[in-house]
């Protein structure tokens, strides 16, 4: 994209990021009159966008709110979240005639591409007068008397204030980076320590060598770890893989599972598997693999009775004691497994933890000690769920920002 304006220029704002916060703030911000460069060291725009969603990106979520985030200071997201809404959202797609579908859950989807939702954005910062620099590199950001001064790799950028908008750590292929997590560091902002963020577990590879034949079933599941104030738990869709579990329900818990922690899954939820083997029992010639094949997936049954009770599933179930079908019931409406760690950043969809919300101020997202500079987006330390959360914060911390410098 071509620089526009001067090579060394005075601006209002300057957002470094151009995803999907930065270019919400800077489309806010210019539409009130406000000079505002946008700024991105990435050669093609919001990539992260590009790829969401399965490339439909599933841009908000309906039923979005304060409780489906993670944060060491859970009100903090409440007053932006309160002022721009999934249905604020909704009629901006609408404004820019965007086709798009709910699929569940409250998950909202482009019917065509996430493309649709660049272009809008680009569109809406092109209605602001925004003026851009990307590809450009910033190499340091200083403040000065009448606010900031930053060298880029385009020259240098005056601006009474800037906002880092620079994401979060996964996916370092497409242009993600630690620069919003330094430049806090430099201002002297604490740092919720970052972790990746719905992203699939892994076991150390002895322990899952007899799971991995399930390698590709999926069924629905409850899933939950941690306890008290830290305990989660959620129905989703769970999927095996050949080094652990990934699905849904998985990306769900990684968001609040913590290292060293088990995580417990009901491999049968609304099934009554004790009561239904025991019944089963009575006159069954069925081996009782058949017969839990009957009751989850058939796939599940064979492997998951193999992994866990080898020799069991080929006997015939009114052959077994009824111990020895309570233990296979419960140990499957209780599958209790400790992961070694998660598919890290590579893999994950957000990261967990980012800069300390205490020391910003919840309505203009400004570092309380240092006026001028604003954080939104991933970087923030406000975390979504899987379904269209994470793009719900960066659209709502973005306009919050953008209405305030
Ligand atoms: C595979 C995948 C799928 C996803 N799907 C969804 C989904 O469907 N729904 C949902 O709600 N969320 C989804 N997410 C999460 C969502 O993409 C992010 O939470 C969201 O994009 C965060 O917005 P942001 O503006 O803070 O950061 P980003 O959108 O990541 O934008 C940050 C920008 O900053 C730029 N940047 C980084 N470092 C620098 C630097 N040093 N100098 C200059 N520029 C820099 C980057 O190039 C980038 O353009 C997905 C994430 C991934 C990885």
């Amino acid at each position: 994209m071509a620089a526009d304006g001067p090579r060394d220029a005075a601006f209002d704002v300057a957002v470094i990021g151009a995803g999907a916060a930065g270019m919400m703030c800077a489309a806010v911000a210019g539409q009130r009159g406000r000079r505002v460069v946008l700024i991105d060291h990435a050669r093609r725009l919001a990539e992260k966008i590009r790829i969401s969603g399965g490339g439909r990106c599933n841009f908000t979520n309906r039923d979005a709110g304060p409780a489906n985030f993670i944060s060491g200071n859970p009100h903090f997201c409440r007053s932006a979240l309160s002022r721009y809404t999934p249905r604020d959202f909704l009629a901006l797609v609408a404004r820019h005639r965007i086709a798009w579908h709910e699929k569940h859950r409250g998950q909202l989807f482009c019917d065509e591409s996430s493309e649709d939702i660049i272009r809008m954005l680009r569109a809406e910062c092109d209605a602001g007068g925004v003026a851009w620099r990307m590809p450009c590199t910033v190499e340091s950001v200083e403040r000065g008397d009448a606010g900031f001064m930053l060298r880029t790799s385009s020259g240098a950028i005056g601006a009474e204030r800037v906002v880092i908008a620079t994401g979060g750590l996964p996916v370092a292929q497409i242009g993600a980076s630690d620069f919003g997590l330094r430049i806090a560091r430099q201002f002297g902002l604490k740092i919720v320590e970052p972790r990746p963020a719905l992203v699939p577990l892994t076991f150390d590879a002895a322990s899952w060598q007899p799971f991995v034949p399930l390698a590709g079933v999926a069924l629905e599941v409850d899933i939950r770890t941690g306890s008290g104030r830290g305990a989660a738990s959620f129905r989703e869709d769970l999927l095996f893989t050949h080094r652990g579990l990934s699905g849904p329900a998985v990306l769900q818990i990684s968001s609040y599972w913590q290292p060293g922690e088990p995580i417990v899954i009901d491999l049968a939820p609304d099934v009554d598997l004790v009561a239904d083997l025991l019944a089963a029992k009575a006159g069954g010639r069925q081996h009782l693999a058949n017969v839990l094949a009957g009751m989850v997936p058939r796939r599940l049954a064979e492997q998951w009775l193999a992994a866990a009770h080898p020799g069991l599933g080929e006997q015939r179930i009114a052959d077994l004691p009824d111990k020895a079908l309570r233990q296979v019931a419960e140990g499957m409406k209780r599958w209790t497994l400790t992961p070694s760690g998660t598919e890290g950043y590579r893999k994950a969809e957000v990261m967990r933890g980012g800069v300390d919300t205490r020391g910003l101020d919840q309505q203009t997202m400004e570092a309380k000690a240092v006026p001028g500079l604003h954080f939104i987006g991933e970087v923030v330390d406000v975390t979504g769920w899987l379904g269209g959360y994470n793009f719900q914060w960066a659209w709502a911390s973005g306009v919050a920002c953008g209405q305030a410098v």
